[in-house]
């Protein structure tokens, strides 16, 4: 079977030029002893929005991974597809997170719910996870509805699954079920049934997403109560532990946790839970590789430093159509937006600092960095200026991005000093 190793980051790279500084980070943090395996991630939304294949990933990773002479493990993720979405990713990925997020709350046929039902019922009364003090007493009531809630979602992800199977071949790549895409968090009690269901699917999962409580929006930090976010974390592990043992899911099944980049917030809880714990897990960031190049490109000045004004200007412009999409996922104060003109002024360092993700620096704008996020549709329309810049601006902007995932996540998640 092609297994996740124990640690794993999933990496955006929406324009396949940064790949290799990348995988320098996750080289970097090898050194230091911390095994990471790099997947790079894309998801159809970003494809379409940008015009690529993702068979375009599949290259990048193989091109990047072949010139720094990486022999471990790497993967390329399917990112977030369903039934509709996988086919045209299913040659080039080894990866693949199937997103039920669409089929949740669809009510599956009275007599399935009343035969999962049945298999679960022994549960019904006291629920007691080991590592969790107290059990948890579930209603008749309650089961039902996460029955009715989540039973057609977890067989339609069988149905995915063996789709993607009847096609690669069981145990040719990995299988990640993602439920994060929702507006409400599942609890740990459902997290435990959900599994159940997922097992009886006979989906061999290695890492599941589900949804936490709390904010994750795209590029900026975590909102919402840091504690109360590493109780759930902790009971989700303990749920994820004795789903393996109760329902026979593959040993290396972890937690997967879609971060949308920059958790810094929650970093070290996550960091630390699965050191007590001995657990693996699978840090998805998000595009935010896309805001290093902006930044990069600031820097440089002259011309690039322009190219990146002019884009931040037409988002202004474009603010509501470059937000639909991410509505879920972003929280733009438009007040606080800086002006075209007051922007126009700016030099290098300032344009840089206010969107690069440095809590204490005085220029950070959280709102334009989430915008310029969401805006990478403004340099896709003008895509062969924006490489030549890239090209040109190379160094600068590598060292960014390099910067970035080493130093702001994998350092901090794995407390490297
Ligand atoms: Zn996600």
């Amino acid at each position: 079977m092609k297994a996740l190793g124990k640690y794993s980051i999933g990496l955006g790279d929406r324009f396949g030029h940064q790949g290799n500084a990348q995988l320098m980070a996750i080289i970097e943090a090898g050194k230091k002893g911390i095994e990471i395996t790099p997947v790079w991630n894309k998801s159809n939304r970003e494809h379409i929005t940008i015009g690529t294949e993702p068979g375009d990933v599949r290259k990048e990773a193989d091109t990047v991974t072949k010139n720094l002479a990486f022999t471990k493990p790497y993967f390329v993720d399917a990112d977030h597809i369903n039934i509709d979405t996988v086919d045209r990713f299913i040659p080039g990925s080894d990866f693949f997170t199937i997103d039920v997020a669409s089929y949740i709350g669809k009510k599956a046929d009275e007599k399935e719910i009343q035969n999962f039902i049945k298999t679960v019922e022994k549960y019904s009364v006291k629920l007691q996870i080991p590592g969790i003090k107290e059990p948890f007493k579930i209603s008749d009531s309650q089961l039902l509805e996460i029955a009715e809630k989540y039973l057609f979602a977890a067989k339609k992800a069988g149905e995915i699954y063996r789709k993607i199977e009847s096609s690669k071949g069981k145990g040719n790549f990995v299988t990640e079920i993602s439920m994060d895409e929702v507006p409400l968090p599942q609890t740990p009690v459902e997290l435990f049934f959900i599994l159940k269901m997922l097992g009886s699917e006979q989906i061999p999962l290695q890492t599941v997403a589900p949804k936490f409580s709390g904010r994750f929006n795209k590029g900026v930090d975590y909102v919402g109560d840091p504690l109360k976010f590493a109780t759930e974390f902790e009971s989700d592990l303990m749920v994820i532990s004795f789903a393996i043992k109760e329902f026979g899911l593959p040993e290396n099944l972890k937690m997967s946790v879609h971060s949308g980049s920059d958790k810094f917030a929650i970093y070290q809880h996550i960091g630390n839970l699965i050191k007590k714990h001995n657990k693996g897990i699978h840090l998805k960031t998000a595009g935010t590789t896309w805001l290093e190049e902006v930044i990069g490109l600031a820097e440089s000045g002259g011309e690039a430093l322009t190219f990146v004004k002019d884009i931040y200007s037409k988002s202004l412009d474009k603010i509501d159509e470059l937000c639909a999409p991410y509505a879920d996922v972003i929280d733009i104060d438009r007040t606080s937006l800086p002006s075209k003109n007051v922007v126009s002024q700016w030099d290098s360092t300032k344009f840089a600092d206010s969107i690069r993700h440095v809590q204490g620096n005085k220029s950070y704008n959280p709102n334009m960095r989430q915008l310029i996020h969401v805006a990478y549709k403004l340099a896709a329309l003008k895509m062969d200026e924006y490489f030549k810049l890239l090209d040109k601006n190379e160094k600068t902007v590598s060292k960014c991005v390099y910067e970035n995932i080493y130093k702001r996540h994998i350092c901090r998640l794995f407390e490297i000093k």
